[in-house]
């Protein structure tokens, strides 16, 4: 869909992609460690999407949490499909610190600190590299079971 943000190429940094999904760094909300799973078609429900895709899509939301408790080590995971500015099927995930700026309520809550939080390039060439090493021996480990 024309009008539809996430049917663009983002500005975003995209640290893996294939013909289904990207993974996008969030790097807007002053929250370190903070990923986007989008799906590449334009449909605004998860049923909407075929059960392959789908079963893709649970694998990579289940590799993406993996990875950020290993590199950036939070509190606690947020995993989140809200779609209601923009119907069109992407998952937030989150790395949540009890010191960051909105714990223990939702990043789109209004702000408690004001706390300044980066992603270090070590940090991000980590995540990008360990997520894509993943991705790659979880496919080769689905085409040894077919
Ligand atoms: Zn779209």
């Amino acid at each position: 869909m024309s009008d539809c943000s996430l049917c663009k190429v983002p500005i975003l940094p995209i640290l893996w992609s294939d013909h289904n999904f990207r993974i996008v760094l969030v790097t807007d909300q002053n929250i370190k460690g903070y990923l986007r799973l989008e799906a590449l078609e334009h449909v605004s429900e998860i049923y909407q999407l075929s059960a392959s895709i789908r079963q893709q899509m649970f694998s990579l939301l289940n590799i993406i949490e993996i990875n950020l408790v290993n590199i950036f080590h939070p509190d606690k995971i947020n995993i989140a499909s809200l779609g209601n500015m923009t119907p069109h099927v992407h998952w937030h995930i989150i790395s949540r610190y009890k010191h960051d700026n909105y714990f223990p309520e939702s990043i789109w809550s209004t702000p408690i600190r004001n706390n300044l939080f980066e992603n270090t390039q070590e940090e991000i060439s980590n995540l990008k590299h360990q997520l894509t090493s993943m991705i790659k021996q979880r496919d080769a480990e689905q085409a040894f079971d077919s």
